[in-house]
């Protein structure tokens, strides 16, 4: 019997996550009035009215409840980068029980997961802010840092964490080696999207890899959702003049300017378009691929020196429910990242040595237990796998158009036997 891996868990042509970063026990108040604001809290108020998140179930997961998403998460007391300009609340996810059980949950949830974002985000040193994997000067540092952090995970979580990232993907010499030896399954190094345009758009950067001697995933970031349109453009603006102090504009300069309110919109609206288009393309182009598409946000709108970021949920929300429903109707696997990188080395790592009539040999060489695989196996009838160990699996398709039937089986070393259920 003719057999083959799928690319991808039940022979999607992609798989999909959301990855939404800075998710943290940070909230700062605007107006001063211990009140949630959505734009400006990172996770403070956990799933509260008016939280970052409430407004994520609100707007997306509730349209879109197969949606999975990786969440990227300070873990210790972050940076409070903020404070000059604004009261800050922050702390690390153990502070009190109502943290702990918020991250616990989403944690558990099957649809989100909870990845390493570092446990302060950065340091300053001599007045001068660092990203975290910048501030280490051996990899050793690196390796005392992560384990403080996978100490107060294994108290929020009851694990460590498999996966993460760096903050603003900064890193130096010591970094990589780091990940490496702390038993991070994956990690995400670069904002790859920006180098694929960079190169432009050379589809190889958005290919998934691995680095280090223990084959560590290299997770790419393959989708920015953030479109540039007229409100973005004049609110940038506005936030410039602010930055330096010139006096403010505070309503829309589109209101004050008829004459060039409406040529701008005319310009921009159609600007705003031809980017959906390209946005659509490029969405097609990594499903023909077969690359995974992995949409970039982050949390709050506010960025670090008090600008607007980008990409961000809240602006970001009208094209991420375009990439959503436009996904809806597509062969896709929606998969968290972990679920998406243990599929991946599953794939990699696993040979089909023989197959016969009565079943088949394998040939695993990965550090995880059991991961999945599909298996698509040339037939037109139903079949049941059993494994070296006995754990029995079933067709779960049969037969496609082409005679193509699959099965998803959990991988170990030897012989499986094949048997035709009708
Ligand atoms: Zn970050």
């Amino acid at each position: 019997m003719e057999i083959e891996k799928a690319k991808w868990f039940n022979n999607a042509d992609s798989p999909v996550v959301l990855m939404i970063d800075d998710l943290a026990n940070l909230g700062a108040d605007i107006g001063r009035d211990n009140k949630s604001n959505i734009c400006n809290d990172w996770g403070y108020w956990r799933d509260l009215p008016n939280s970052s998140f409430a407004f994520l179930q609100e707007k997306l997961f509730v349209k879109f409840p197969k949606i999975k998403t990786t969440f990227f998460t300070i873990i210790g007391q972050p940076i409070n980068y903020l404070a000059e300009r604004r009261r800050v609340r922050c702390g690390p996810i153990n502070e009190n029980d109502s943290t702990i059980n918020f991250f616990r949950k989403l944690h558990q949830s099957p649809n989100f997961e909870i990845a390493y974002h570092g446990l302060n985000h950065g340091l300053i040193r001599d007045g001068k802010y660092f990203n975290e994997w910048r501030s280490f000067n051996s990899a050793f540092e690196a390796l005392g840092n992560i384990a403080v952090g996978q100490k107060i995970c294994q108290q929020v979580f009851g694990e460590s964490l498999i996966g993460g990232k760096y903050p603003a993907y900064a890193s130096n010499g010591y970094s990589d080696e780091s990940i490496d030896k702390s038993g991070f399954i994956w990690w995400c190094r670069h904002w790859t999207y920006g180098e694929f345009l960079a190169k432009k758009k050379d589809y190889s950067v958005l290919e998934m890899k691995t680095f280090g001697k223990n084959y560590v995933v290299d997770f790419p970031s393959t989708v920015s959702p953030h479109l540039i349109s007229l409100k973005h453009i004049f609110r940038r603006i506005i936030e410039r003049l602010r930055s330096v102090n010139l006096p403010v504009i505070e309503n829309s300069l589109a209101e004050r300017s008829c004459f060039s309110a409406k040529r701008w919109k005319f310009m921009t609206d159609g600007f705003f378009r031809n980017q959906r288009q390209q946005l659509t393309r490029h969405l097609e182009e990594l499903l023909r691929r077969k690359e995974v598409i992995s949409i970039q946000e982050h949390m709050g709108a506010i960025r670090a020196d008090g600008l607007r970021q980008t990409p961000n949920i809240i602006d970001d929300m009208e094209n991420l429910q375009y990439i959503f429903s436009f996904l809806a109707n597509k062969n896709v696997w929606n998969a968290t990242c972990s679920e998406i990188a243990n599929y991946y080395l599953s794939f990699n790592q696993t040979e089909i040595i023989s197959a016969d009539e009565k079943g088949f040999v394998i040939r695993y060489a990965g550090r995880i237990k059991e991961p999945l695989l599909t298996l698509l196996v040339k037939t037109d009838k139903f079949i049941q796998a059993i494994s070296p160990s006995g754990k029995s699996y079933k067709s779960i398709k049969c037969p496609l158009e082409d005679s193509w039937g699959l099965i998803n089986i959990g991988v170990e070393n030897g012989r499986y036997q094949l048997k035709l259920i009708n």
